[in-house]
């Protein structure tokens, strides 16, 4: 196997090895300023890259290449384009010019924009990030070489999830150096921040998926009634893992490493079919876009093999949904991961500044970080099994906590050698890997960076990690400034740390985030308790949240408007289109089997009772189904009634309906379809129940 994955490993990647082996020197030299410092790439030399990349995905078969890139739907786009240019003799040759390379146009008009493009023209444009490198995409149909792109409008307003993550990546970038410089580190030229992605997802046989309108169409269950074994203990956790899926993730891993991606852990989750992947960290630009690929390929995988991967947040009630834990740390060029304790307690007193920026991140902007994880199908998965609460929290752990105590209590430190230059003696010792776990805090510190485990299973990680990014860079941003205007640095030093605890305390938390206590202290806090999508997506009109993003130049007051309008729409959208599932659902398939089996029944009884049977029993049996039968009926007319009417114009307006009326609705529906569920022969239920989808894997 060691040498399969040598084999594999990059295959399909144009990383920095094959650009160093296949371009001029000068050339090479030339991307990595543009890659490193954000130089402008010369045309000149973005045809002698692009005729190189186009040579090598040429040689492994490529036809077509695509600016590959991620609108504002939540997964990725891409448009084909041929290698063909015709030439003077009829024939054609191929070619890719860097115009092409670097930048694309195409009719965007379909895709969501929050009217950023009406105001101008339709027109789209993709710009090459560079940063991120190409890859070519295999598929039955052929290979074709993808380009990572940024999308934007005619006037370069973002359309997509990767601009503004590039975007946050340099605010942060700039005010982390700030903070360096100001420690005497001269050698540091790059500060980005590093993401591991933990992916959790389902697995489930695809004909079950074939025969459930409400998992096909929306990547859930919107009815069923509770399974009978649930989630055992969760025995699932770390199990055995079955020949079926075992085969799955294999495959898995050989496509995800031909693409340079370093899957490395697997293994299954708590709840039945539940399982979970999760590549080693990069580069937050870069995991990103892996993480698309990831969630991509173990669609296509599942669906080669016969399995239907379910990405959405909570597929099935009862049991744990999926999340994606975001694990998150700030990194130098040269090596060093900033959010390790250091040996020294002058590495302490910069681990404990940067500690103390994202502290007060954290709490300033917590209804951000909230938002970046606001989802419909995320709704229902936060403040459920095993899911963290929708409260923002931080957990340090108690080494970290005890120091915290030892700097507000203002206890000094005794003195050491090595603290005398930098003054900073008064600060404790801090011990590398001083964290314990606590899986039910949103927002963890383990050991050297941040887990936020908010962040649904499906969503794009770009949303969070540019909100980290941001908020980072403006504390970083206030925390230099002090420094830069401080005469006594370590005496500022001291004091920072000092009124950053004592202002943002509140958002730190190390007991248990799943109680219901929590909820009590964390609004005696004044903690942000948002619930809902809609709630979560009004932060977006806050006058803080514009100051922020504009001041760092993440988001223009225009893209936040777009946002705010896409992000309500897409809400809306989801919930009528799950009301309009779930009644169908129940008009065409449940309403009929219940009705065919009670006339059948009913047509039993009278045979029964010709000769001579007292019917009694069987009679109470259909009274109750038809009870339950006109429930049914009922609450069915609610949501047609409901999904009839009409809209209002105003996006929040719509929203809000569709949270309080058509969800509502369909939930009640859905109930009532249990109660049937529950009454009726399983023979006769027109769909899988979830004791037929949940439990092909679980060792008994
Ligand atoms: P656990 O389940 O114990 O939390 P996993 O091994 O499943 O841990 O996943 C941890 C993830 O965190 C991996 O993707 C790993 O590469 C990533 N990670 C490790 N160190 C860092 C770091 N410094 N910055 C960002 N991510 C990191
Ligand atoms: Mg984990």
């Amino acid at each position: 196997m060691a040498s399969k994955i040598e084999e594999v490993f990059g295959k399909n990647l144009f990383h920095d090895e094959v650009l160093r082996e296949r371009l001029p020197a000068q050339t090479y030299e030339a991307l990595q300023q543009t890659i490193q410092n954000g130089a402008e790439l010369e045309l000149q030399t973005a045809d002698v890259i692009a005729d190189a990349m186009m040579k090598w995905a040429v040689e492994r078969g490529a036809t077509h290449y695509t600016h590959w890139f991620q609108p504002l739907t939540g997964i990725t786009a891409e448009k084909h384009e041929s290698f063909i240019e015709p030439d003077e003799k009829g024939g054609v040759t191929l070619r890719l010019s860097g115009k092409r390379l670097i930048k694309g146009e195409s009719d965007a008009s379909s895709f969501p924009s929050g009217g950023l493009r009406a105001t101008f023209e339709a027109r789209g444009y993709t710009a090459w990030d560079c940063t991120s490198p190409a890859f070519l995409k295999e598929d039955a149909g052929g290979i074709t070489l993808c380009i990572p792109t940024a999308f934007c409008s005619y006037n370069g307003e973002a359309l997509d999830q990767k601009t503004p993550l590039l975007r946050s990546m340099e605010a942060l970038n700039k005010h982390a150096l700030r903070i360096l410089r100001l420690f005497g580190d001269n050698e540091t030229k790059r500060v980005v921040s590093n993401v591991g992605a933990e992916q959790e997802y389902f697995l489930i046989d695809k004909e079950f998926l074939n025969r459930r309108w409400d998992i096909k169409l929306t990547g859930k269950t919107l009815m069923g009634a509770a399974p009978l074994k649930g989630q055992a203990a969760s025995r699932h956790y770390y199990g055995a893992i079955t020949d079926r899926v075992s085969r799955f993730m294999n495959e898995l891993d050989e496509e995800l490493w031909k693409l340079g991606i370093t899957a490395k852990t697997k293994h299954n989750e708590a709840a039945p079919c539940q399982h979970e992947m999760a590549p080693v960290y990069a580069t937050a630009n870069i995991a990103c876009d892996q993480n698309q690929l990831v969630m991509e390929m173990m669609k296509k995988v599942a669906d080669r093999q016969g399995l239907a991967c379910l990405l959405t947040e909570k597929p099935f009630p009862y049991i744990n949904g999926s999340g994606k834990h975001n694990n998150w740390s700030i990194g130098t060029d040269t090596g060093h991961n900033l959010l390790e304790p250091g040996k020294t307690p002058y590495d302490n007193a910069q681990f404990l500044i940067f500690l103390s920026a994202v502290i007060r991140a954290v709490d300033k902007h917590a209804a951000l970080l909230r938002l970046s994880c606001a989802s419909s199908s995320n709704d229902r998965r936060l403040g459920g099994d095993e899911a963290p609460p929708a409260i923002i929290s931080m957990f340090l752990g108690d080494d970290l906590m005890d120091v915290i105590e030892k700097v507000k209590s203002n206890v000094e430190q005794p003195e050491r050698a090595q603290a005398l230059r930098f003054g900073v003696p008064t600060l404790p010792e801090v011990y590398r890997d001083a964290t314990d776990r606590n899986r039910t805090s949103p927002f963890a510190f383990t050991g050297n960076k941040f887990e936020f485990r908010m962040p649904g299973a499906s969503q794009s990680l770009s949303e969070c990690n540019t909100v980290l990014n941001t908020i980072v860079a403006e504390s970083l941003d206030h925390i230099a400034t002090r420094l830069e205007m401080a005469d006594d640095f370590a005496a500022e030093v001291r004091e920072i740390f000092r009124d950053i605890l004592f202002g943002h305390e509140r958002i730190l938390f190390n007991g248990d985030g799943y109680s219901k206590e929590w909820h009590e202290e964390a609004a005696r806090r004044g903690l942000p308790i948002i619930t809902d999508t809609v709630n979560a997506i009004g932060a977006l009109k806050n006058a803080s949240t514009r100051l922020l993003y504009e001041r760092y130049g993440v988001f223009t007051a225009s893209e936040l408007d777009a946002r705010y309008e896409v992000l309500l729409e897409q809400y809306t959208e989801q919930i009528v289109l799950e009301g309009r599932v779930v009644a169908d659902m129940v008009r065409r398939q449940v309403a009929p089997a219940c009705l065919e089996y009670l006339s059948r029944m009913a047509g039993n009884i009278v045979a029964a009772r010709a000769s001579g049977l007292d019917c009694k029993g069987m009679d109470e049996d259909m009274v109750d189904i038809d009870d339950a039968g006109a429930l049914l009926r009922r609450r069915l007319f609610e949501l047609e009634k409901a999904l009839e009417t009409p809209l209002p114009a105003d996006k929040a307006k719509a929203a809000a309906i569709a949270r309080d009326d058509i969800l509502v609705k369909t939930q009640k529906l859905g109930k009532a379809c249990d109660k049937l569920e529950r009454l009726l022969p399983r023979s006769v239920w027109p769909m899988p129940t979830f004791d037929d989808m949940l439990y092909e894997d679980i060792q008994v």
